[in-house]
């Protein structure tokens, strides 16, 4: 089968076919589609329009995405995402728990550490990952066709080991795949969102609520971005960053790419505001003055430092680059709180 490049919105319409079909047994498939989906609004694809992806960054994305899913939801503790056995959830949470009893607090910084801990489980993830989602995610679901249209799943099976993942160690999408994962990103993430809050209540079999749910699996944890609230503001002089008023006691942490876009944990795109330009920026994308004003601030690297909270300057500028790029014309943009401009590209 020959595969011709798609246009934007068809790459989209086939990617919701491919996860609205079949009952699945866990949710590896939907992390699998969110973190091509980052990825692809994160870098640039080749002239040719392809773009080279490897097995190992997939691997840290899915982790990112766990690490914080694995916390303990109210009273039912931690959420069930497989139908039966171990999962890569639960090794995530055994490794979680022993990297923030190293002041590793986000998965993150557990990456930027390169902990041996962490190291093991990135190989153990990326094997998972190379044996199921990705051998059987453009597979048509109780048909041995598959529909390559993402990428050539060739060499990749169930039984794949250690070394054949080593030896592949890549997946290249498809010329126009990733422009086309990068343009839809907004609709496909809520899609997938709404699927895998779907999928979670249906795997846990209790009375969950929907919105909840998905506040919880898809929100930022709080608690271990605390850790930034004094050295933020004291390197903001105690001001607000986006209206410059002076901060009270209730001082908020904004990620200014906003989470829901692009989960980025990073100093670089995280600032100390007031409660009313937090709440009123809410998940809007900015203008991008403050994007460029959070990323030139020179202190970055001493608030790392002090809180063991990787930068990830190059991270938040590309993922920057690719939000605005991906934004059409006119789109509003938040200013401050209750203004907002339109986006010229
Ligand atoms: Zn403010």
């Amino acid at each position: 089968m020959s595969y011709a490049a798609l246009d934007p919105l068809d790459v989209a319409g086939r990617v919701v076919q491919l996860l609205e079909a079949g009952r699945r047994n866990s949710t590896y498939k939907l992390a699998t589609v969110m973190a091509l989906i980052d990825i692809c609004v994160e870098n640039t694809a080749a002239p040719d329009g392809s773009l080279t992806v490897p097995i190992d960054e997939i691997a840290h994305r899915i982790i990112g995405y766990y690490w914080n899913q694995v916390r303990s939801f109210h009273r039912h503790g931690r959420l069930v995402q497989v139908r039966r056995g171990l999962s890569i959830p639960d090794r995530i949470a055994e490794v979680r728990d022993i990297l923030i009893s190293d002041e590793l607090r986000t998965a993150e910084a557990a990456r930027e550490s390169a902990h041996p801990v962490y190291r093991r489980l990135v190989r153990s993830v990326r094997l998972r990952i190379a044996q199921q989602p990705l051998t059987h995610l453009q597979t048509v679901p109780h048909s041995a066709t598959r529909d390559e249209f993402l990428y050539n799943a060739a060499g990749f099976h169930k039984k794949m080991t250690m070394s054949d993942v080593d030896r592949i160690a890549v997946i290249v999408l498809r010329p126009r795949v990733p422009e086309g994962l990068r343009r839809t990103s907004v609709l496909l993430r809520a899609f997938v969102r709404s699927v895998w809050a779907h999928d979670v209540i249906d795997l846990n079999r209790a009375e969950l609520d929907a919105e909840d749910v998905d506040g919880f699996l898809f929100g930022t944890d709080r608690t271990a971005l605390r850790a930034l609230v004094d050295p933020l503001r004291d390197m903001q002089s105690g001001r607000c960053f986006y209206c410059d008023g002076r901060l009270q006691s209730e001082v908020h942490i904004d990620h200014v790419v906003p989470w829901s876009m692009i989960p980025i944990d990073g100093v670089a795109n995280l600032v100390a505001t007031d409660a009313r330009c937090n709440l009123d920026k809410s998940a809007s994308i900015p203008v991008q003055d403050h994007v460029t004003r959070a990323l030139e601030r020179q202190f970055l690297a001493d608030v790392s430092s002090l809180t063991r909270i990787p930068v990830l300057h190059k991270r938040t500028a590309s993922a920057a680059h690719g939000v605005y790029a991906a934004l059409p014309a006119g789109s509003l943009l938040w200013r401050s709180s209750g203004t907002y401009q339109p986006h010229s590209p």
